[in-house]
C-alpha cells in the first residue's frame, strides 16, 4: 500500500508521516518511511544539486528533469521493492509535487511534466494521497518557527506558495479517489488519528 503526503511548505507533512509511521509500527504493519526529494543516496545529492543554490539558480526544465531523475531511482531502489514486499510505503511528497512546482509554480505545464514523471516511475500512482491544505498564513508562520529550513522555497512570496495550494487542490479535485484533502490548521493530534483510521481501513488492515 502507497500513502503520499502532499501540500506546501510549512503544511505539516513531516510531522504526520512520522506520527503515521510510528502507529502503524506499533499495529504491526511493516513500513518504509521516505521523503521526496530524496531517498537514496544518489536522489539525495541531486536534491542537494537543486536546492543548494550555491550553484547558482536553476531553470525550470533543467530542476524538472534533476527531480524526476531523482524519483526515478527512489521508486527503482527503494518504493518498489518495499511495496513487491507488501510493505505499506510512506512517502512525504510524490509526482503531484512536480506537477504543482514544476508543472504550475515554475509554468512548465501540467502535461509536459506529467508525461516526464510517467516515465520516471514507470507510471506508479499512489493508492492514497493526503493533502494538508494550509493557507498563506499559517504556512509562512510555520515555515519561519520550524526546523531545518535552509533548502526551502522559503523567501518565495505569499502569492507563490498561494499558486501551489491552488494547484493541489486541482490536482485533489480531479482525483478524488485517490485523495483526502485535510485542514493542516487543524490540531496535529486529530489529523494523525484521522488519517492512520484512514490508512488502516484503506490497507484492508
Ligand atoms: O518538502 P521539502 O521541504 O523537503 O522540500 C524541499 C523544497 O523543495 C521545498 O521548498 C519545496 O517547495 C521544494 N520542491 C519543489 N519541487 C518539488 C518538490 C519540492 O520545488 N517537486
Amino acid at each position: 500500500f502507497f500513502v503520499t503526503f502532499e501540500g506546501g511548505d510549512g503544511s505539516g507533512k513531516s510531522t504526520q508521516t512520522s506520527r503515521l509511521t510510528s502507529s502503524l509500527v506499533s499495529a504491526g504493519r511493516r513500513v518504509v518511511r521516505t521523503r521526496e526529494p530524496g531517498g537514496t543516496p544518489m536522489a539525495e545529492t541531486l536534491r542537494g544539486l537543486v536546492l543548494d543554490h550555491g550553484h547558482g539558480p536553476v531553470d525550470a526544465r533543467t530542476e524538472a528533469l534533476l527531480y524526476s531523475t531523482a524519483r526515478a531511482s527512489h521508486v527503482a531502489q527503494v518504493i518498489r521493492p518495499a511495496l513487491q514486499r507488501g510493505d505499506v510505503v510512506v512517502c512525504d511528497r510524490f509526482v503531484d509535487s512536480s506537477l504543482a512546482y514544476q508543472g504550475v509554480g515554475r509554468g512548465l505545464g501540467l502535461e509536459a511534466v506529467a508525461e516526464l514523471n510517467r516515465f520516471a516511475s514507470g507510471g506508479l500512482v499512489p493508492d492514497l494521497t493526503v493533502l494538508l491544505d494550509v493557507s498563506a498564513e499559517v504556512g509562512r508562520s510555520r515555515r519561519r518557527n520550524g526546523p531545518g529550513q535552509e533548502d526551502r522555497l522559503e523567501s518565495e512570496p505569499d502569492d507563490f506558495h498561494e499558486s501551489i495550494r491552488q494547484a493541489f487542490l486541482s490536482l485533489a479535485a480531479a482525483s478524488p479517489e485517490r485523495y483526502v484533502v485535510l485542514d493542516a490548521g487543524r490540531p496535529q493530534e486529530d489529523l494523525a488519528q484521522e488519517i492512520l483510521e484512514l490508512v488502516l481501513r484503506r490497507s484492508g488492515g
